[in-house]
């Protein structure tokens, strides 16, 4: 790389970096090219995401997380391929690459993979987004969508919970993409007639019936994904329409299920 002040080829040197990232104070090492006549320094992309993936790792030791090369090689001691370390963590595999090469990943998202490198996540269920169902917790999710759309989402007696299906669908989605956990625990399937839970028509009356009470209740980050949701979508029609947009729904058959790790493909919202 030659010095866009004209001085010519510019030499590739190590600099120790001090700097206020996310809050905490790091010193770590970037790699430039440096001028060595005006001291100029500058980057080519792979030198940027080198520095880049260098300082998020750095961030992760300081904060306690997996950094990306702990990653990498908690899976080779299993002789995992990426793929399988996405199964075990139930997780897509696009995140598994974006953490090993230095995006950072949330303390709920840590807590999975670790869970999934020590073997402990045995059985990780792809459908319930690690949660078991919990039918007084839709309820209070259905509730609380209805106050925030001010209008009843489950009508009484013979909802078939087209619209509401939708509500929770991407509440469950967005949800398990941030935390590594739905809010529900409930199975999507993908019908003619978009996501709907997985036995809804077996369901509807129980959830009804459930006592929202009994539920665990909201964590903040919670509302404030229903919040998000319930102003993109005002209007039944438009979360209907944008869920049969969604890939995650599109590339399955009629009737199959909808994996939680294809939340991360979730475009609306
Ligand atoms: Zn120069």
């Amino acid at each position: 790389m030659d010095c866009p002040n004209d001085h010519g080829p510019m030499r590739l040197k190590n600099v120790m970096r001090e700097l206020l990232f996310r809050g905490k104070r790091l010193k770590f090492r970037a790699k430039h090219y440096v001028c060595p006549v005006c001291g100029i320094e500058a980057d080519d992309l792979g030198l940027a995401a080198a520095n880049q993936k260098t300082l998020s790792d750095e961030y992760r030791a300081a904060v306690g997380l997996l950094t990306g090369a702990e990653i990498i090689e908690g899976r080779k001691k299993l002789a995992w391929t990426q793929e399988d370390l996405s199964r075990a963590a139930n997780v897509g595999i696009a995140s598994v690459k974006r953490w090993e090469t230095g995006q950072i990943q949330t303390k709920a998202m840590d807590d999975i993979l670790r869970r999934a490198l020590s073997g402990e996540a045995k059985c990780a269920d792809p459908y319930t987004g690690n949660r078991a169902l919990s039918l007084a917790r839709i309820k209070l999710v259905l509730e609380r969508f209805s106050g925030l759309l001010g209008r009843k989402l489950l009508k009484s007696p013979r909802d078939k919970m087209l619209y509401a299906a939708k509500y929770l669908w991407y509440a469950d989605m967005l949800a398990f993409r941030e935390a590594g956990q739905s809010m529900t625990g409930a199975t999507y399937a993908a019908l003619p007639h978009g996501p709907q839970l997985n036995n809804y028509s077996e369901l509807v009356d129980l959830i009804k019936e459930a006592d929202e009470d009994l539920a665990e209740p909201l964590k903040e980050y919670e509302v404030r994904i229903m919040t998000r949701i319930a102003r993109t979508f005002a209007s039944g029609q438009s979360v209907y329409r944008a869920a049969h947009n969604e890939e995650a729904y599109k590339s399955k058959k009629n009737g199959e299920l909808i994996p939680y790790s294809d939340a991360e493909r979730i475009k609306a919202v």
